[in-house]
């Protein structure tokens, strides 16, 4: 999915921010970036192997509690999903991937604002007047958007020490305004991060919410990758089902859009969703761990999906440290009637080159 910089009618005010410019022209940053030759061959032989969905976290007991406090719903029951026992640390991620021969893991960061929002607001002092409230949510806020920026910025730098990680930062449009967003996603993209993770499910919004706008007005222009979470809401509003996304499509048609777990619960909408835009593309993270579940597709179900759209705009993910990509490939090698040249290109043949990887 090459990327053009073709301005937009209508999708562009107030224009890309100035200082986005210099990585706009050109291949993406290669400044202050670890070597990056080509790609090694994966375990399988001659063919990549490439996780585009991973989750890391700053030590076991962050991995944990992210993982105790995220409850998998959208399914219905479960059919004996295995679980993996890693936390998510760089040392569980770098121990799993490297084992196994894996030549990226792409970490997709997900910045958890209601819990720093909870820390923050626990670091104030008691015993404040009501006339401050309004100072004090300010200095929320602020605290808030500037734990996001740290923590983007650790996993950037984590990533450039790293030679098996990339990295999708993660951006709450609720936290900063436009400027912030342009401000932060040019520092981190010189940094060498290759776009974005949106999870609109747990972020409350919609996927055309105006508040995203900024990013993919950004993630576009730039050629940024955005990969968001996919699947019905259970809370408000909040919602990311596959149709959700036909208007952000529409409005960003260079935009690199990547869509998690093929639709989850709302896989029924994906095959459509695929049709109608060409550019848009897929993970198999989670919904093929949970394969006969109720409301999850059969594995003969997913394979005509997967078919459906083309194996060219399918990868493989794993939802580390949710399940282990070992597991998750093996999964992907035993869906009935694959190819091999498709499973080749779900297992990294197709991220390589929609995320660039040979860069
Ligand atoms: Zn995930």
């Amino acid at each position: 999915m090459a990327h053009h910089h073709r301005h937009l009618p209508g999708g562009h005010a107030p224009g890309p921010c100035p200082s986005l410019l210099p990585f706009q022209a050109g291949p993406p940053r290669s400044a202050g970036r670890r070597d990056s030759g080509r790609l090694t061959m994966g375990v399988g032989g001659s063919n990549p192997l490439v996780d585009v969905h991973v989750h890391l976290y700053r030590d076991k007991s962050a991995g944990r509690q992210a993982k105790d406090s995220y409850v998998i719903w959208e399914y219905g029951d479960d059919p004996g999903v295995e679980f993996a026992t890693a936390a998510g640390d760089i040392t569980d991620l770098a121990t799993t991937y490297g084992q196994a021969g894996f030549d990226r893991a792409v970490v997709v960061h997900l910045f958890d604002t209601a819990l720093a929002r909870t820390e923050a607001t626990d670091r104030l002092p008691p015993g404040r007047s009501p006339e401050e409230a309004a100072h004090i949510t300010a200095a929320i806020e602020e605290a808030v958007a500037e734990a996001m920026r740290a923590s983007n910025r650790w996993v950037a730098e984590t990533a450039r020490n790293n030679p098996l990680v990339e990295v999708l930062v993660s951006l709450d449009p609720t936290v900063l305004s436009r400027r912030e967003i342009a401000d932060h996603l040019t520092e981190l993209a010189d940094a060498g991060v290759r776009g974005v993770k949106l999870h609109p499910v747990a972020q409350g919004l919609l996927p055309i919410d105006p508040r995203l706008h900024a990013i993919y007005d950004i993630c576009s222009d730039a050629g940024l990758v955005v990969l968001s979470h996919s699947g019905p809401g259970h809370r408000g509003d909040a919602s990311a089902r596959p149709s959700e996304f036909g208007p952000v499509l529409r409005q960003w048609p260079n935009l690199r859009l990547v869509l998690a777990h093929l639709g989850g619960a709302s896989w029924r909408e994906t095959a459509e969703l695929a049709d109608t835009y060409p550019q848009v593309a897929f993970d198999v993270s989670e919904i093929i761990e949970w394969i006969g579940a109720p409301n999850a597709p059969s594995a003969t179900e997913l394979t005509e999906l997967v078919r459906h759209i083309g194996a060219d705009r399918v990868m493989l993910g794993s939802d580390f440290p949710w399940y282990d990509p070992v597991r998750t490939a093996d999964l992907v090698d035993g869906l009935p009637g694959l190819g091999a040249g498709e499973r080749a290109a779900i297992l990294g043949v197709t991220a390589v080159r929609l995320l660039g990887l040979e860069r």
